[in-house]
């Protein structure tokens, strides 16, 4: 039987100033206040956390941080901020390798790897985006980027510390573009990680690891996704900056 308790997550990227950012809290922790179904994680940006973490206190809505250092020894590393200083804002989550961090600010799958390591290590939980861009689908070759990206990624990381490891498969044409994968899309690739899992780890371990699937998710199709043996949640970025709208995808059911 699945036990894997559904996540939803909303990953607010680079938008909402800090007053923003706790009105919209505000204003979702009601709309969601009885949905024990699933986990509700939103990812703020760093300078909002810590107040709405503060104002999300005793609620079932968690937070998470959407980036984090390398390493949690303090020192000399101007813009970075760790995982502990994250977990001491108020974060128990933190995305890692999110597709525009790859793209855009170069982090490799080591990176990736060493990030999840960290944040493991303060005891919060690491939500590990993984996907492949649009050519590389086209060529036939999602999976083994995706494998490259898992295996990079989680690479050392014991069967205790996947018990903290949350995937979030986005493929990189789906994200912003309005353009979801099919359902059974998702559930291919979704069944294709948890197979690779299977053999790194385990297949207890691989039938335990939350999937997330991330990718213009929206209210009209979160259920059908949900619908799938292998998809366990779903990340959401556009959809989810409204408090009505992303409460819409957390109530799914
Ligand atoms: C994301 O940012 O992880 C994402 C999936 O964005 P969107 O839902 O807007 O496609």
């Amino acid at each position: 039987m699945n036990m894997r308790k559904p996540v939803i997550a909303g990953n607010w990227k680079m938008y909402k100033l800090l007053s923003e950012a706790v009105d919209t809290a505000l204003e979702l922790k009601p709309l969601v206040a009885n949905a024990n179904h699933c986990e509700i994680v939103i990812a703020p940006v760093f300078t909002a956390l810590n107040a709405v973490a503060k104002r999300l206190e005793g609620s079932n809505i968690k937070v998470a941080a959407q980036n984090c250092a390398t390493q949690n020894e303090f020192g000399a590393y101007t813009g970075e901020v760790a995982p502990v200083m994250l977990k001491d804002a108020g974060c128990s989550y933190a995305i890692i390798g999110h597709s525009e961090r790859r793209q855009f600010y170069g982090e490799s799958d080591e990176a990736v790897n060493k990030k999840t390591k960290v944040t493991l290590a303060v005891g919060m939980t690491a939500i590990v985006c993984v996907g492949e861009h649009l050519n590389e689908r086209e060529s036939g070759n999602a999976e083994n980027v995706v494998k490259t990206q898992l295996l990079g990624g989680l690479s050392g990381l014991t069967v205790g510390d996947l018990e903290r490891i949350i995937i979030a498969y986005e493929p990189v044409w789906a994200i912003g573009t309005g353009k979801t994968a099919t359902p059974e899309q998702a559930q291919e690739m979704h069944a294709f990680i948890r197979s690779v899992l299977a053999e790194t780890h385990g297949a207890d371990t691989s039938n335990a690891t939350r999937i997330l699937y991330g990718g213009s998710v929206k209210p009209d199709n979160i259920a059908t996704l949900m619908s799938q043996p292998d998809v366990d949640g779903a990340l959401v970025g556009g959809a989810s900056l409204e408090a009505e709208s992303f409460s819409k995808i957390v109530n799914y059911r």
